[in-house]
């Protein structure tokens, strides 16, 4: 429509902010709607001289852990409620240079730990399709964004699920590249050895749209995927188009046992059986070290995040304690008072786990079981499968107010995408159906497809073929 000039970018821009700004999910944190319009004047500028690109003029959400200039970054923390930041994430710049309208920032769990943004210092984000549901997290205001259609389209980070759970839990689409394929820099840090952002949006084919503009090797990020290791320019729509005859499906056991919700099983299996007729096979496989996914990560994860954290002691920037005794003071002070109960959790847990003496017993043995899990994938991966299916969680979202003071309870709900994150490998989530027992809504499921490294244009053009025999993708949360 917009190159047709059927309607304009700040006609669509408004048409956005208007709805975002009507919303009562508090899925945005900050919208400017001055700054917006008038990238989406730049934007008419490109449609009207014809210079426009595929996703020129087009409005994206960004969530609040990659900085902005002008907008506010906060990492969903009161140590970073007043932050603006004076350079822009890489993936910012991106979309920017592709014409695409920053719409504002999304809410999202504090430095993105958590399962159903409920850690936000900002108050949690309802899950669109039921407003008693959380909407899944970290990245839980993109994916009700996309759900209440505030967004057409949304960046997301992903450690250990936060791009596809929430995804799952609010019926959008989305997809974790490989680690190391779309830069880290100006992404706020939580564990720089897992953390990696990648798109959210209703349809594979619009993020096949947006991975194309996201990925490539950035100097500024030291684990950054250059050229020569693979991380190439492509062009993720490529394989939109390519049947599924043939395509072998690996499903893992470990993804159908005990704690997998019934509801969860049978529209995850319904979507199998919709691959079979599309001509896929279905191949039992088995990811041994599944279980141990959960230890390792939340091991792993919380000693990267107390040292990435260290960072925010009150002096550089950042919320700074108003009274104290000396510098001591001060940094306890403020610590304690800008981080949230998770991520003073995640803290003491990591700087326990490095510490002299404790380091070989969990660190270490976490590391070297780390490797053993990326093993357990390429063990089926291009050998007797070509992809992996199985849930993304075990159950459909869960109530506003539950697991908040059980945080195991929530970590073992990461049990179907914490591997895939540790392994480095790309994922995605795709709406499948609905949850059984409808509450004050329905509430969504999602179908997980893991791939093999620099997989995702194959991902994306699976999904697609999915999506054009199903319609999960293009439901409407009631009202919506
Ligand atoms: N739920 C996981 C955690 O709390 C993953 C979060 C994420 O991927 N950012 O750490």
């Amino acid at each position: 429509m917009l190159h047709a000039k059927e309607i304009s970018s700040t006609e669509l821009t408004r048409h956005y902010l208007d709805r975002a700004q009507a919303s009562d999910l508090n899925a945005f944190l900050h919208i400017d709607a001055e700054l917006s319009l008038a990238q989406a004047a730049a934007a008419d500028l490109q449609l009207a001289a014809g210079s426009a690109g595929p996703l020129t003029g087009i409005p994206i959400a960004h969530k609040d852990i990659f900085v902005t200039e002008g907008w506010r970054s906060t990492a969903g923390s009161k140590m970073l409620a007043k932050y603006v930041s004076p350079f822009n994430a890489t993936v910012v710049d991106k979309f920017a240079a592709a014409g695409m309208v920053t719409l504002g920032k999304l809410n999202c769990d504090e430095f993105a730990m958590g399962s159903s943004n409920q850690n936000s210092a900002f108050g949690p984000v309802k899950n669109p399709w039921d407003t008693l549901a959380v909407p899944g997290g970290s990245s839980g205001g993109s994916a009700a964004a996309i759900a209440a259609r505030l967004a057409p389209a949304a960046t997301a980070t992903d450690t250990g699920g936060s791009i596809r759970q929430p995804a799952s839990f609010c019926g959008v689409t989305g997809i974790k590249p490989t680690y190391g394929r779309v830069s880290r820099f100006g992404m706020i840090a939580f564990a720089s050895s897992l953390d990696q952002g990648g798109p959210m949006a209703q349809t594979a084919e619009d993020c096949a749209m947006l991975l194309n503009e996201m990925v490539g090797f950035d100097t500024r990020d030291s684990t950054s995927l250059t050229a020569e290791q693979g991380n190439l320019r492509e062009d993720f729509t490529r394989e939109l188009g390519t049947p599924l005859a043939g395509l072998r499906i690996g499903v893992p056991k470990e993804y159908f046992g005990e704690g997998l919700a019934a509801d969860v099983e049978s529209a995850v299996r319904a979507a199998l059986d919709q691959f079979v007729k599309l001509g896929a096979t279905l191949v039992d496989i088995s990811l041994p070290k599944t279980a141990q996914s959960i230890p390792v990560y939340y091991i792993i994860a919380p000693a990267e995040a107390s040292s990435n954290l260290s960072r925010f002691d009150g002096v550089r920037y950042g919320h700074r304690a108003s009274e104290y005794r000396d510098l001591a003071d001060m940094y306890k002070k403020s610590r304690a008072e800008g981080f949230g109960a998770e991520v003073q959790r995640r803290i003491m847990v990591g700087t326990y786990v490095l510490c002299h003496g404790y380091y070989d017993a969990y660190y270490l043995k976490a590391q070297k079981i780390r490797r053993l899990i990326a093993d357990d994938f390429q063990a089926v991966l291009g050998k007797t499968c070509d992809v992996i299916m199985g849930p993304v969680a075990p159950t459909v979202a869960w109530d506003l107010g539950e697991k908040t003071d059980d945080p195991v309870a929530a970590y073992l709900a990461d049990i179907f995408t914490l591997s895939t994150s540790l392994a480095g490998l790309p994922g995605m989530s795709i709406p499948c159906g609905f949850g059984q027992g409808e509450k004050n809504g329905k509430r969504p499921v999602g179908l997980q497809i893991i791939g093999n490294y620099f997989a995702e244009a194959r991902l994306l053009g699976i999904a697609h073929q999915y999506q054009l025999a199903t319609d999960w993708h293009s439901r409407a949360p009631a009202g919506i």
